[in-house]
């Protein structure tokens, strides 16, 4: 399961400061791609080899003291359910608040782990302050930090992922590919989840006090075994406007994080449009294996070449992003919907596809020498030889004498020639350059 850690606190804390310290190390190129509209507040961080995403909470809903008992107290409680660590930031430039105290009653009552984060302790004076936060009875520790200049971040985190679950434990569940849908609204998902399932999943259970979590429904479907990592039951728990982008942003980010494949669904009478994009690229940067999923295809007038023109022209658009499987499918008329099943078997055959290292080298070593990284600042670069390393997604290592020398576009270079002779299909290919 996906470590999910949220950012929770009254206004001007310093939680997107924070947010933006812990994140920064891992924004992608991805991320300056056109057509990509930023997510400030959603974003991967790596701490000590563990990997997590954080949110922002506090870009969701812009609150101030009186719309506490609305919007804000709704959003803590959302952020509760469908995170896996809470981050409390209070301030010590303002010491200990009655805003503050209102959020800790209810993360109190939370099972989840909380941290309290006593920010802008830069000084020896507000470093005391942060004792003040005892008082809130939340945590082991306060944790006196700096989202500015980092300083206590690194304490605070290693606290937060001793929290996390060991990613050791066994799962009766390997082997079987979990897929999340995922889409702009309309694109048609409750309606294809429905398809797959054969359930009427818009029927929800609604037993006052009960929230369900996240499930994974196990199907059997065409002879394939896959795991929806569905998160459509959970009623709908937003009230408030405003918190039920930030509901359903949570629950898309969920799924996605749980997933191995993500099923991205869009219209086929609206073509490609830049929040597709930035779905497409959200899953790429958490190297999600990826099955485009043209839906609506009953609504398009077409001749025998649409479909290729249509493929061409999206996958040109998504470059580097281009590697994914499409499928022209109709939910409505049943069109190719096992298709798509089958598209995501293929992709998480690929995920687990492993090259041999004597394979790997008899066929990329050639192809360096042909054509060798670029002489930087003088210096010659090296590549010894080449393997895949195991991880969930296609990941390889150069070894070279200076790493450091190598250039993105050779990268992009070796990605390319790694995509042409192995395929890896609908997955991102990462390469790495090191010594030894
Ligand atoms: P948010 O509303 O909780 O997201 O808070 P912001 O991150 O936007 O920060 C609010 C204000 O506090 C800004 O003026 C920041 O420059 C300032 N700030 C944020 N973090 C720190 C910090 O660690 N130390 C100090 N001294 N100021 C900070
Ligand atoms: P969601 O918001 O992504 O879950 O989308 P829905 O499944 O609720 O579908 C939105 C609308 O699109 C509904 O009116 C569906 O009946 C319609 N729809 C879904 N799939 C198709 C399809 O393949 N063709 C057509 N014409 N309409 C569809």
């Amino acid at each position: 399961m996906a470590n999910i850690v949220a950012i929770v606190g009254r206004p001007n804390v310093g939680k997107s400061t924070l947010f933006n310290r812990l994140i920064e190390s891992r924004v992608a190129i991805t991320d300056n791609m056109p057509g990509v509209t930023r997510d400030r507040h959603y974003g991967h961080a790596v701490w000590t080899e563990k990997y997590f995403t954080v949110i922002d909470t506090g870009g969701y809903v812009v609150g101030s003291e009186d719309t506490f008992e609305g919007a804000i107290r709704e959003q803590v409680e959302i952020a509760i359910d469908e995170s896996s660590v809470v981050l409390f930031v209070v301030d010590t430039m303002t010491g200990l608040t009655d805003l503050d105290k209102e959020f800790a009653n209810i993360l109190r009552r939370s099972k989840k782990p909380v941290f309290v984060a006593a920010n802008k302790a830069e000084t020896f004076e507000r470093h005391q302050t942060a004792a003040e936060f005892y008082e809130l009875g939340l945590g082991d520790e306060v944790f006196p930090i700096s989202g500015a200049d980092g300083s206590g971040t690194g304490e605070l985190l290693d606290a937060i992922v001793a929290k996390f679950p060991d990613s050791g434990e066994e799962n009766p569940n390997e082997g079987i590919p979990r897929i999340a849908i995922l889409g702009r609204p309309n694109v048609g998902k409750s309606s294809f989840l429905n398809a797959l399932t054969g359930k009427d999943r818009s029927i929800v259970t609604n037993i006052a006090g009960t929230t369900r979590d996240a499930i994974d429904t196990h199907y059997r479907l065409y002879g394939k075994d896959f795991i929806l990592t569905d998160t459509a039951g959970i009623r709908k728990k937003a009230k408030v406007h405003d918190n039920i982008e930030f509901y359903s942003t949570l629950r898309s980010i969920k799924a996605l994080e749980n997933s191995d494949i993500c099923v991205v669904l869009l219209d086929a009478s609206q073509g490609l449009e830049s929040q597709d994009v930035s779905i497409i690229a959200h899953a790429h940067n958490a190297k999600k294996g990826i099955v485009l999923m043209i839906n609506k295809w009953d609504l398009v007038e077409k001749d025998s070449k649409t479909a290729d023109k249509m493929k061409k022209e999206i996958l040109e658009r998504l470059a580097p992003m281009n590697y994914m499987p499409v499928v022209f499918a109709s939910v409505l008329e049943k069109q190719r919907i096992f298709q798509v099943i089958e598209k995501v078997m293929e992709v998480y055959e690929n995920k687990t596809k492993k090259i041999t290292t004597s394979k790997l080298n008899e066929t990329m070593l050639p192809i360096i020498e042909n054509t060798p990284p670029p002489m930087l600042k003088g210096k010659q670069i090296k590549i010894k030889y080449c393997v895949q390393v195991p991880t969930p997604s296609p990941t390889f290592i150069f070894f070279c004498n200076l790493p450091q020398y190598v250039q993105d576009s050779y990268a992009r270079f070796l990605q390319n020639k790694l995509r042409e002779n192995f395929g890896f299909e609908g997955l991102p290919i990462t390469v790495f350059f090191r010594t030894k």
